[in-house]
């Protein structure tokens, strides 16, 4: 399976720093950089480029880091959230989104692999923002234990993914092109980075959406 990805990336990778060298020769051979307008078009696309560069080398990054070899311990899901709010927050604010953390009665403790964890509700968190386009967004992440199963949902008010793409999101680089998400940055890699994840932590995900918002919700066993 990595090699197949590793195979799918290279192309990937080697585009933007195609481009970007592209810009580059043209703003010192073609005296661009004596034509304002010009120069600044390029500089764009370079910095364009290596904003795609640096989005992907951090999905690669979390695709090589999931641990073959798992190490767990007991994380409390209560200061597990709280993380997860200490990072979104400022992000959220940015773009006007309510980030809301459902309180957590009584405290869950899950015994699994941190760094893994992380990594899919930080996907999730990310897409929920980044997608979410309503005038007063909201993201709720709530976490629940039931028979055994820790519960992750994470949720947006966004546009409803349409029903018969909600499989196909959580294939390796699919992206939905219909309606207006071309200026959303991304490879669509997040949720197939985290469907591989759940399932090596013998869990499951799953898509709900309906004219309220997408439900991504995560379920794993609790041992
Ligand atoms: P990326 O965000 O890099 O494109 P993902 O694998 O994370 O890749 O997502 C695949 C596609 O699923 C996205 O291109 C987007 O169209 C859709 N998607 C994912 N999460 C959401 C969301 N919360 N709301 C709307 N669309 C989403």
């Amino acid at each position: 399976m990595k090699n197949d990805f590793i195979q799918n990336m290279t192309h990937e990778l080697k585009t933007p720093v195609a481009t970007m060298s592209i810009a580059l020769e043209a703003i010192q051979n073609f005296k661009a950089s004596e034509n304002e307008t010009m120069k600044s078009e390029y500089i764009q696309i370079a910095r364009n480029e290596i904003n795609k560069l640096d989005n992907l080398v951090d999905k690669v990054l979390s695709f090589i880091q999931i641990s073959e070899h798992p190490t767990l311990e007991e994380i409390s899901i209560n200061a597990f959230m709280n993380e997860v709010e200490n990072s979104f927050n400022l992000r959220a604010n940015q773009h006007n989104i309510y980030l809301k953390i459902q309180a957590i009665e009584k405290d869950i403790h899950y015994y699994g692999d941190k760094h893994n964890l992380k990594t899919v509700v930080f996907n999730l968190v990310d897409n929920a923002l980044k997608y979410n386009q309503k005038q007063s967004g909201i993201v709720e992440i709530s976490a629940q234990e039931n028979h055994s199963f820790l519960t992750i949902t994470v949720f947006d008010n966004g546009k409803q993914i349409p029903k018969d793409l909600a499989k196909s999101i959580f294939e390796k680089f699919y992206r939905v092109s219909k309606g207006n998400l071309h200026n959303v940055k991304g490879h669509g890699l997040g949720l197939y980075i985290v469907k591989m994840i759940v399932e090596k932590m013998n869990g499951s995900i799953s898509l709900v959406s309906n004219e309220l918002g997408n439900y991504f919700i995560v379920k794993l066993p609790i041992k």
